[in-house]
Parts: C-alpha cells; sequence; structure tokens
C-alpha cells in the first residue's frame, strides 16, 4: 500500500493543524445535516431472504429497503467464506436465511449469522468444496427492491462438455465431440479453461494450449452419420420466475419440463443428444446460454419459453428468430424487450468480464445463421399447429439476446400464453407438454432432413 494513499487515520500521522481544522470542518457539517442522521443511523430492513443452490453454482439473495455495502473474503481448514453486511443488525429474517440452507445445496454446509460490529452483521458460510465468490448488489427492478446477491461458484469451473457425456456415440458414428472430450479427461487441465471466444466464417480458432494435442478435424467422415448435439434452453430461473398464470402456474417451471421431455425424446433418438443450459430452478444469463450452447458445439439452440400478454384473451404459439434489422412487429419486439429484460431480473453481475463478452456477441450475429433459424422455425410452426393454434402464421424477428450465437441456428419458441387462463391449464397438463415436446422433436428432424448437418456453418476444417 503507498503511504499517501492512506486516509490520515490510517497512516498513523499525529493530527496536524490541518487536520484539527478538516475535524471543525466536518463538524460543523455534521451539525448541517443532523435532522437527517437518525433515518441515516437506523438498520436496513431484510424484506426476504433466498437460496438458489445449483450444481453450477449457488446464489443466497437478501432483499433490502436500502442499498448495503459488503465485503468478504474466504478462509482455508476448513473452507469458509466470510461476508460482512455494512448497515444491518440482526433480524428474525435474517435467522430465517439459516433455515435456508439446504441439505443438498453442492457448496454451502451451514451458515452461521452474528453481529460482528454494531452495524455490521457478519455471515460465516461453512462450505463444502472451495468457492469463487461474486458478491454484488442489485438496484430495485420489477417486483424486487434492492438485492445483496451472494454468488458462490466453484473455484475450478465446469465445463459444459462434461455435462453431455452421458450419451457416447457408437463406434461407427462420427462424433467430433467425443474426441473433444476425449482429449479433456487426458489433459484435466483443460477443464477450467473458459469456453472458447466467438468465431465466424473465415476466421480461424484459437490455436491450443501447446501441452493439448491438436484435435483431429471437426468434419464427419464420408458414410458416416454425424452426432448432432441440440442445445435446449428452458428461459428464466431462480430470482426470474417470468411470466405467471392467473392460477400462479411460472413460466421457469413449465418451460423446464417441456425441456426436459423433448431432451428424453432428443436423447432416445440413435444420432442426436440434447444439452440442457439450466436442469434446475436457477438464474443463467442470457449469454452464458449462447456460450454454453457454443461449448458444447450445438447443431441447434432451441429457447423454451411460455410468455404472458397485456390481454388476458391473447392466445396461440408463436416461433421467434434473430433479426439484424427491427423487430417485423411491435409484438415481437415487444416480446424480445420483456426477454432480454431477464438478465435485469434474474440478476447479473455486470461488474465482471461477462459484459464484454456479452457485447461481443450482440456483434457477431450473422445472416446465414438467421436463414438457417428461419427454416427451423417454420418446421417448428407447421408441426405445433397441429397441437395448438398459432398466434403468427410465420416466423417473426426480433433481437433477442439468446439468439446471438453467430454459428448455431437458434430459435425461441413460445409455446403458448400463460397469460391466458385456458392455455396455462393446457400448459400445466402432462399430456400437452408431451405434445409440445413431440411437435418440436418432429420439427426438428424435419429440419434436419431437408437441411443435412453436413453443410452446417463453422463446421468446416
Ligand atoms: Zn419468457
Amino acid at each position: 500500500m503507498v503511504e499517501r494513499d492512506c486516509p490520515p487515520a490510517l497512516s498513523g500521522a499525529l493530527p496536524s493543524a490541518g487536520a484539527t481544522r478538516r475535524r471543525l470542518i466536518s463538524v460543523a457539517a455534521t451539525l448541517l445535516v443532523l435532522p437527517v442522521l437518525p433515518r441515516l443511523a437506523q438498520a436496513a430492513t431484510i424484506l426476504a431472504v433466498r437460496t438458489w443452490p445449483a450444481d453450477e453454482y449457488t446464489r443466497v439473495t437478501l432483499e433490502l429497503d436500502s442499498e448495503l455495502k459488503a465485503e468478504q473474503f474466504t478462509l482455508e481448514n476448513p473452507h469458509r467464506l466470510v461476508v460482512d453486511i455494512e448497515g444491518l443488525t440482526i433480524s428474525a429474517a435474517l435467522n430465517d436465511l439459516v433455515s435456508k440452507v439446504r441439505p443438498d445445496d453442492p457448496y454451502i454446509q451451514s451458515l452461521r449469522v452474528a453481529q460482528n460490529r454494531p452495524n455490521v452483521v457478519r455471515l460465516v458460510f461453512d462450505l463444502k468444496q472451495p468457492v469463487a465468490p461474486q458478491v454484488f448488489t442489485l438496484k430495485p427492478v420489477a417486483d424486487y427492491q434492492y438485492r445483496l446477491v451472494l454468488d458462490l461458484y466453484p473455484k475450478i469451473a465446469q465445463d459444459p462438455l462434461i455435462a453431455i457425456l452421458n450419451k457416447q456415440s457408437g463406434p461407427d458414428v462420427d462424433d467430433p465431440l467425443a474426441r473433444i472430450l476425449e482429449d479433456i479427461q487426458r489433459n484435466p487441465v483443460t477443464r477450467a479453461d473458459p469456453p472458447e471466444p466467438p468465431r465466424v466464417k473465415g476466421q480461424q480458432p484459437a490455436a491450443p494450449l501447446p501441452s493439448t494435442p491438436k484435435p483431429p478435424p471437426a468434419t464427419a467422415s464420408r458414410g458416416k452419420q454425424r452426432m448432432l448435439t441440440i442445445a435446449l434452453d428452458p428461459g428464466h430461473g431462480g430470482e426470474d420466475p417470468g411470466a405467471i398464470g392467473s392460477s400462479g402456474l411460472r413460466e421457469k417451471d413449465v418451460v423446464l419440463r417441456i425441456a426436459r421431455r423433448l431432451k428424453a425424446l432428443i436423447d432416445s433418438q440413435p444420432y442426436m443428444r440434447a444439452y440442457l443450459t439450466r436442469d434446475d430452478d436457477y438464474f443463467v444469463p442470457l449469454h452464458v446460454r449462447v456460450q454454453k450452447a457454443r461449448r458444447v458445439r450445438a447443431d441447434l439452440f432451441i429457447s423454451i419459453h411460455a410468455d404472458a400478454w397485456i390481454k388476458p384473451s391473447a392466445n396461440g404459439s408463436s416461433v421467434f428468430a434473430l433479426s439484424q434489422r427491427g423487430a417485423t412487429s411491435t409484438q415481437a419486439r415487444w416480446m424480445a424487450d420483456k426477454e432480454n429484460a431477464a438478465d435485469l431480473i434474474g440478476g447479473v453481475n455486470l461488474g465482471s468480464h461477462d459484459r464484454q463478452v456479452a457485447k461481443v456477441l450482440l456483434d457477431l450475429s450473422t445472416t446465414a445463421q438467421i436463414n438457417d433459424s428461419l427454416k427451423v422455425g417454420s418446421a417448428f410452426l407447421d408441426e405445433i399447429k397441429k397441437i395448438n393454434r398459432l398466434h403468427k402464421n410465420s416466423v417473426e424477428q426480433a433481437g433477442f439476446a439468446v439468439l446471438k450465437a453467430p454459428d448455431i441456428p437458434s430459435v425461441l419458441v413460445e409455446t403458448a400464453f400463460i397469460s391466458n387462463p385456458q392455455e396455462e391449464a393446457l400448459l400445466r397438463s402432462s399430456s400437452h407438454q408431451d405434445k409440445l415436446a413431440q411437435a418440436m422433436m418432429t420439427g426438428i428432424q424435419r429440419y434436419f432432413t431437408a437441411n443435412p448437418p453436413l453443410a452446417r456453418l463453422g463446421d468446416v476444417s
């Protein structure tokens, strides 16, 4: 630490005449603002506490009536995370947080809460594994007041490729991903690598690490059928419930159920496997969903939603693709704005480098990707119209952030309006969830039959 950067109280210097003068000025200033002081001194009130445990990371949220500062540090032997929150006193709500730690939480063993100093509450998390914490605050948005968010990420980041290991391709199936996975297993150090950076046509991918043997080119061999990977993206999750129907059905829950059903159908195909961008009730930022799909080299990205409209009479299914030049309708633009707000509601740490990654993705959308996405979308509409009314007969386009993978055909399916009581009832029924999954499965097969995957952009060696 540089001495001149230290405030006088920390530098150890004796009070000078200047310091005394400053103190007098400061006392005068205090007297001037005195009427406000009692309010400032009052501790913030905790409005709610929530925990969102998941394999990827565990989030702890404290919702408050004002913005508070927090500092954190980690300790070893045993592993602990300590968070000091300024402006808080012990309350029943804080004690409630202790009981919200679930026994199956992958990161938190237990939690202790104590008044560390008169105005500072200390949370001590006893950990099951070392974490890389992110602590940040969010301003009021939607139904939420100020949120203090503690995200506990694993110290060694999990690679989405590992999650896809459950379905191995057979000996006569060409699967470049399987070779990459074998390579990762041989060289575990590469597991902690960040997702590969966005790559556009004509641009060479970054060279592999010197210690990593170069994987064979990712093209399909002649005579072999290529293994196809479909990324399924259940919208919302965790802090972001998505739209909520009048009987209480939450979009985040129903889209996860539909996605899991579709995953089972895809995994039962000999040359296909599905990957879920989230398989639990936690929030995944929009650009992370895109990054995950690119990391598993998805051939197709399907974001699944069930949204709301101002009027409860609105009904029917819609399919959206990305647009580079404005939205195709007012409603499409409204939908895109609403879906893109998920990051604000779900809560993203904008102080991290992720913001830059999100911006890069934003600038890389391609015409080829959009053309392929429109074909996928048409195939979907043809199938979905057999089981539900269509809100519009053609694929609509708008600037959905989650559809911006430059090299993966990407569609967003609004399965129905959860704000319409009849459609909410349909969405709730498992038989209709099955029908939706089956319709999308047939749509996927139709698309790949008409557009063989070997011609996929970005798969050329
Ligand atoms: Zn949605």
